[in-house]
């Protein structure tokens, strides 16, 4: 594979999809980039709030394929690939994975971010047998059985809800004073029987047998005290970790890992936005990533068209 594009974006989550769509409808060659099938972290969210126009939230594998069939209208081209690197050249930058190289003179980082892992003992080891960050993928599974759900925030309060559709009991557990995010989660999960809070803990160890997990152990975090809790499964929900370690460089990024950005979505590198999740001071919500994704488009096409890189003020 080798190709030229106006606008190559990396990352098929949703602020890559909108900036793709936005710099294919502005009349760009572009190509999306994805290390896998285009949502990212909304696809499998079964209720994603706070979308406009959505009043009763929206399933992410219904809003991820349709943005994803917008940008096949556009004539974006899909390729199925991790970018492993990026590097300037003659046309502009060149962006390489396993799959070969495509070249373009504009360049949007949409890579977002992966969920934080608690790291302790057994998490490694139960994945994908108990240990899970996808409520929607296995909550169902749970029927009258017991869940712990790792977490403080609104993913974690989100995807607990979802959880306790299906399990008997929940167990949230975060090292917090309270719930921090929207109110409707706080309120929801204050009044659900089946959520038992545990503030002020954690887990620090999953056990299990060769069926999966059976228990994880919560320690109470100012007198010291663990306890071994029964439970089916371990959700993780404690935090996001930029996915920009591939960048190697080539865009100054901040003490966490974001790339720094400017009110345009500029990096300080002419030709190269980023947008969504892996920017500096993002929104992390949906809305916010893509209104990220169409400004992006719009200031990578600008610079397209003028060869100008310039940060307001
Ligand atoms: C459990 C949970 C529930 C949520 N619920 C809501 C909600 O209800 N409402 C709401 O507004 N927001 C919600 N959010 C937040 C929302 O999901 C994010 O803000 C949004 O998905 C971020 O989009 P993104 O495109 O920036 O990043 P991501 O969704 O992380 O997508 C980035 C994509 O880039 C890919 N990628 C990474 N590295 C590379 C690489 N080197 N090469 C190629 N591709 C790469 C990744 O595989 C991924 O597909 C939720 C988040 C979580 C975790």
């Amino acid at each position: 594979m080798s190709a030229d594009y106006d606008v190559v974006v990396v990352g098929g989550g949703m602020a890559g999809l909108s900036a793709a769509l936005t710099a294919g409808r502005l009349g760009r060659s572009v190509a999306l980039l994805s290390s896998g099938v285009p949502g990212g972290q909304l696809l499998s969210i079964e209720h994603i709030d706070g979308v406009p126009g959505y009043a009763e939230g929206v399933a992410g594998y219904d809003l991820c394929p349709i943005t994803q069939e917008q940008c096949d209208a556009v004539g974006v081209t899909l390729i199925t690939d991790p970018c492993e690197r990026i590097a300037a050249s003659d046309s502009g930058w060149t962006v390489s994975g396993p799959g070969g190289d495509v070249t373009a003179r504009g360049l949007i980082i949409a890579s977002g971010t992966a969920l934080a892992k608690l790291g302790v003992p057994g998490e490694e080891e139960y994945e994908g047998r108990g240990v899970s960050d996808c409520a929607s993928c296995d909550a169902p599974l749970l029927r009258n059985k017991t869940a712990v759900v790792a977490g403080g925030g609104d993913s974690a309060m989100q995807e607990a809800l979802v959880v306790a559709d299906h399990a008997a009991k929940v167990i949230l557990v975060t090292n917090g004073d309270g719930l921090h995010g929207q109110a409707d989660y706080r309120e929801r999960i204050e009044g659900n029987g089946k959520i038992e809070l545990r503030l002020r803990s954690e887990v620090t160890e999953v056990l299990g047998e060769a069926s999966g997990v059976t228990a994880v152990k919560i320690r109470d975090i100012a007198s010291g005290t663990e306890e071994e809790v029964a439970t089916d499964a371990l959700f993780v929900f404690i935090g996001l970790v930029p996915n920009s370690a591939f960048l190697g460089g080539v865009v100054p990024l901040d003490a966490k890992g974001h790339v720094m950005v400017d009110p345009g979505l500029r990096t300080s590198v002419p030709g190269i936005c980023a947008a969504g999740n892996v920017r500096s001071a993002g929104s992390f919500r949906a809305a916010g990533v893509m209104g990220d994704g169409a400004l992006a488009a719009k200031t990578i096409d600008d610079y397209l068209t003028t060869g100008t890189w310039q940060t307001p003020g």
